[in-house]
């Protein structure tokens, strides 16, 4: 699971930018989880190879909680503080101390997190007796950053993650006979009541569980062994559930970083949506960050029992709109409660991991990449007419394809989906998502 830092600090000190530094353009704000989190933001960056979350939190003013908007956000940031493994605290070091910040750093000290002093927009600031005042605060070390100009953020990161627990160990270790041995992880992710326990507790009322009581990892995830047709699953707990005896019950917080590092650490997502409430902002950005992952995934609408004919062909056509980019899953319309449709998510499920740690030999792809630069060239970009040699594979779920050749940033997203198209028919790729990166070589 991916360790979580939560940035806090009083409004304007500089945390969205911070955060955006943190995060780096490409993963920026994976996930704004509209409606549920209001000012909390969601994003993945990563340092040296370590991977984490960051959550920017609007702003805490303990001391204007008199007003129900700031009341909302004092708790919306005591959840980000919960989530988190690290606290960085920011401070604007061209204000200096407020009384605000005293006021943040007594709850701080009340929520006993790991905590880091960041004082920001401290560019060009020679005197460090500005600093100092912040060891009022009783923090210890006070870090010196810029979060405009990007000074002092990978130091500060780095001592963040220096605090967190030592990685686990990666997949890529393994060899491929233990990938192949291991139960295939899944999450089932989606909103408070699509139906998320109903369905964990169908299918464990039908399982004969192999071994219920399974310690806790570290990180605290708990996952369920279950086999289906001879195949070990690992189903790991997702955002707002908990096991609680023998049953999984919804928990009345639902927590995004949950949801996140549910479905980080999956093979597969099983996607769920409810019916009744049709195809949901939350339901798109749960989508997008899947997507993000690289997981493979299956989408099942829940409570299709509750629709009629024409709220059904409704639903149908606003999947197709909402979720274009998830052309490549496949879809099932099932009934938790009346346990309708439900074998069919199996096949689908290991379908989809099949599909997302399928081997594409080097000779393969390169002669179907040949084949369909013969059908349909790319075009020319200028001067530049992008010339693809071969390909070879460069992960797994999600299939990566690395094609090489000459002047490759001159091919067009039209044909990158056309090349996507053609390999995903080739190797069957339903239910996972396919990357293709272009090294060119010049
Ligand atoms: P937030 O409310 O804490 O999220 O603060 P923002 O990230 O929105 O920043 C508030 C203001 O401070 C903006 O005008 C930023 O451009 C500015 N700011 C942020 N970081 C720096 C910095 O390192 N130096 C300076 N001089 N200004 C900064
Ligand atoms: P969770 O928050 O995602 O775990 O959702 P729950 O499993 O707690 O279900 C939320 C509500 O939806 C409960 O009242 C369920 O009885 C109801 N529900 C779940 N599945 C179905 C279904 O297939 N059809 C209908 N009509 N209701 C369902």
């Amino acid at each position: 699971m991916k360790p979580v830092l939560a940035l806090v600090g009083r409004p304007n000190v500089g945390k969205s930018t911070l955060f955006n530094r943190l995060t780096g353009t490409r993963d920026a704000i994976v996930a704004d989880y509209a409606g549920l989190t209001r000012d909390r933001h969601y994003g993945s960056g990563k340092q040296s190879g370590r991977e984490f979350i960051v959550i920017d939190t609007g702003g805490f003013e303990p001391d204007a909680a008199a007003h129900d908007i700031y009341r909302e956000m004092a708790k919306q940031t005591r959840q980000a503080i919960a989530e988190a493994d690290v606290v960085i605290f920011v401070l604007d070091a061209r204000e200096g101390l407020s009384v605000q910040d005293h006021d943040i750093a007594n709850e701080l000290r009340r929520l006993g997190k790991p905590c880091l002093l960041a004082a920001n927009k401290a560019e060009g600031m020679k005197d460090s007796s500005r600093l100092a005042e912040f060891y009022e605060l009783g923090f210890g070390d006070v870090h010196a950053v810029s979060s405009a100009h990007g000074q002092g953020v990978r130091a500060l990161l780095e001592l963040a993650l220096d605090m967190l627990p030592p990685a686990e160990p990666e997949d890529e270790a393994l060899s491929e006979e233990d990938l192949a041995q291991r139960p295939i992880r899944l999450a089932v992710a989606g909103r408070p009541n699509a139906g998320k326990s109903t369905l964990i507790n169908a299918w464990l009322g039908e399982e004969r569980l192999v071994a219920f009581d399974m310690p806790g990892t570290t990180r605290d995830a708990i996952t369920v062994p279950l086999e289906r047709n001879g195949q070990k699953f690992e189903l790991i707990d997702t955002a707002g559930l908990r096991r609680k005896g023998k049953v999984f019950e919804a928990i009345e917080k639902f927590s995004v970083v949950k949801t996140l590092q549910a479905i980080e650490s999956a093979n597969v997502v099983l996607l769920l949506i409810d019916a009744t409430q049709g195809v949901t902002d939350q339901d798109a950005h749960i989508a997008g960050f899947i997507l993000e992952a690289g997981r493979a995934v299956v989408i099942a609408v829940n409570k299709w029992d509750a629709l009629d004919a024409y709220q059904r062909e409704q639903l149908q056509g606003q999947i197709e709109n909402r979720l274009p980019f998830m052309k490549f899953a496949a879809l099932h319309f099932i009934s938790a409660k009346k346990r309708l449709g439900l074998a069919p998510l199996w096949q689908s499920i290991t379908q989809a991991h099949k599909a997302a740690m399928r081997k594409m030999p080097t000779p393969l792809l390169t002669r179907l990449l040949l084949e369909s630069v013969q059908f349909q060239a790319p075009k020319k970009s200028g001067m530049f007419r992008p010339k693809l040699r071969y390909a070879h594979q460069g992960g797994m779920n999600p299939p990566l394809i690395v094609i090489h050749g000459n002047s490759l940033e001159h091919v067009s997203d039209s044909y990158r989906r056309f090349l996507e198209a053609r390999f995903r028919k080739e190797f069957d790729l339903v239910g996972t998502p396919l990357r293709i990166e272009f090294k060119t070589s010049e």
